[in-house]
């Protein structure tokens, strides 16, 4: 199993050729799939490309209605993503991808992720399959309280040995 924190790398649209807004991340770099990637990242890049503040259950409602903004934002946000997600499969080649977080619910969501991803990698035939986390949507917070404690430990021990 591998498992590793891939959204901190730099993001790109080579599919829709768009250009990028150079936002800042929370890791102190700039343009991290991160800040595209879920929900919040969802509802951002709406705001940049639509200029309009809506929920990602609204957005997803909007581009399953065939709303033309919501096809844009959803249509670049599968760029990105899947952009990112194709070079972490090309690389790993991972068997099964977990997925968590709120959007995950979202089946259409999750088809289109994986059909985007299909088309982007060099071995379609062995595509992982997408799993949803078993923690569901608190998956991050989670994942997050788990490092935090790792690293907390980490330098527990770096303190006792110092
Ligand atoms: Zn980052």
């Amino acid at each position: 199993m591998v498992a590793g924190e891939w959204g901190h790398g730099p993001a790109g649209a080579m599919r829709t050729g768009k250009v990028l807004p150079r936002w800042t991340c929370g890791c102190g770099e700039i343009g991290c799939v991160d800040l595209f990637g879920g929900a919040r990242g969802l509802e951002r890049l709406h705001g940049f490309l639509a200029g309009e503040d809506k929920s990602s259950f609204d957005i997803l409602d909007g581009w399953c209605a065939g709303e033309s903004a919501a096809l844009d934002t959803v249509d670049l946000y599968l760029d990105i993503v899947c952009g990112a997600l194709a070079n972490l499969v090309n690389t790993v080649d991972p068997s099964i991808i977990v997925l968590g977080g709120g959007l995950v619910s979202d089946t259409s969501l999750v088809s289109a992720l994986h059909t985007e991803m299909w088309f982007r990698i060099l071995a379609p035939k062995h595509a992982p399959r997408f799993a949803k986390a078993s923690v569901g949507a608190n998956s991050a917070i989670i994942g997050a309280a788990i490092f935090s404690r790792e690293r907390l430990s980490l330098l527990k021990s770096e303190v006792n040995t110092a």
